[in-house]
């Protein structure tokens, strides 16, 4: 994406989603600190328009650090999901250079100078596989600088040597209720949950709603490729879900978009599950590769977050830390 081919994202998104008060951008790739002249644009473009209406996040694992990152890191005031999978056996087993050089130590040492130079709220990110618990990715990130830490199982289809096997799926599922009875203890304790998978279910059961819907892909997210295509999420395929491009006029992929959703609700299948009310029918970008083991794991942290919805049902004041509020 060029410098100019980056404002005029901005400027589309600007015109184009003018019926909402705030646009969060969220970069990742690849690796989005590989152009920072683009990422430059983005921020400075978006600095032209009233103080709020634009917000940064980017996934990065850290490997790129020069004061033009930092500078423009803390310009943005990015809210920063680091990739980092674990002490160094563990990351550098799957995170190397293109020349095969392992990264954690230059992670950990972005970490560091990120939380020294910057105001950024920091987000570890744990990716779980074979061999790898989840239990052992969250005590690890526990023990990072971070704000916030998320470990998820790696998103794979069936049978492919990453993914988790029978027993290590099991065992996803036990750490899932001991991540939970960290929530409680947590909550109980009036601390903010390190770990907030479960922060968003719970305060739908705490304002009793219905998610009708996965996500708001297509009508509140769209993703935006380097070459200005726009999609209803930029994890679905370009060819099949193409609603449009930045250059075009807005409206065209803004209702292409409102198109799209309204042909994407839950699939039948999903009428009979007791989880659709607080899943919303899946993730239509990961239901495709993950299939029935995705909803497995919707399911389980659905129930998990039931059961600190229940919890705390005579204390709900309890579960505003979820929101941040203490
Ligand atoms: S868990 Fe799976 S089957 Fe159940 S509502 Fe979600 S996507 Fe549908």
């Amino acid at each position: 994406m060029s410098a100019a081919e980056a404002r005029q994202v901005i400027q589309s998104l600007d015109r184009g989603l003018a019926h909402y008060s705030t646009i969060g951008v969220h970069l990742y790739g690849g690796e989005p600190l590989t152009n920072l002249p683009a990422l430059r644009a983005l921020v400075d473009q978006a600095a032209q328009a009233p103080r709020g209406r634009f917000s940064f996040s980017i996934t990065t694992n850290g490997t790129i650090l020069s004061d033009e990152v930092f500078e423009l890191l803390e310009a943005g005031r990015f809210q920063v999901v680091l990739s980092v999978d674990g002490p160094a056996p563990v990351h550098d087993q799957h995170r190397r250079t293109i020349r095969g050089a392992a990264t954690h130590a230059r992670t950990m040492r972005f970490l560091r100078e990120l939380r020294a130079r910057t105001h950024c709220w920091v987000r570890g990110s744990s990716v779980v596989r074979a061999g790898w618990r989840l239990a052992d990715a969250q005590r690890y990130l526990r023990g990072l600088p971070v704000d916030v830490i998320k470990a998820q199982a790696v998103r794979t289809a069936p049978g492919d040597k990453l993914g988790l096997d029978g027993d290590e799926r099991e065992q996803y599922l036990d750490d899932l209720d001991a991540a939970g009875d960290q929530v409680i203890s947590d909550l109980a304790a009036n601390r903010i949950p390190k770990d907030d998978r479960f922060s968003a279910r719970v305060l739908q059961l705490l304002k009793g709603e219905t998610r009708y819907r996965f996500c708001g892909a297509g009508a509140s997210i769209f993703g935006v490729t380097p070459g200005g295509d726009v999609l209803p999420c930029v994890l679905l395929d370009r060819a099949q879900h193409r609603l449009g491009s930045v250059a075009d006029q807005e409206h065209s992929w803004v209702g292409a978009g409102r198109d799209w959703q309204e042909s994407h609700g839950p699939r039948n299948e999903c009428g009979s599950c007791a989880a659709l009310p607080l899943c919303g029918g899946g993730c239509p970008a990961m239901l495709s590769v993950c299939g029935a083991e995705e909803c497995d794991l919707v399911r389980k942290t659905c129930s998990v977050a039931q059961r600190i919805h229940e919890h705390f049902r005579s204390q709900p004041i309890k579960l505003l830390a979820l929101a941040g509020v203490v």
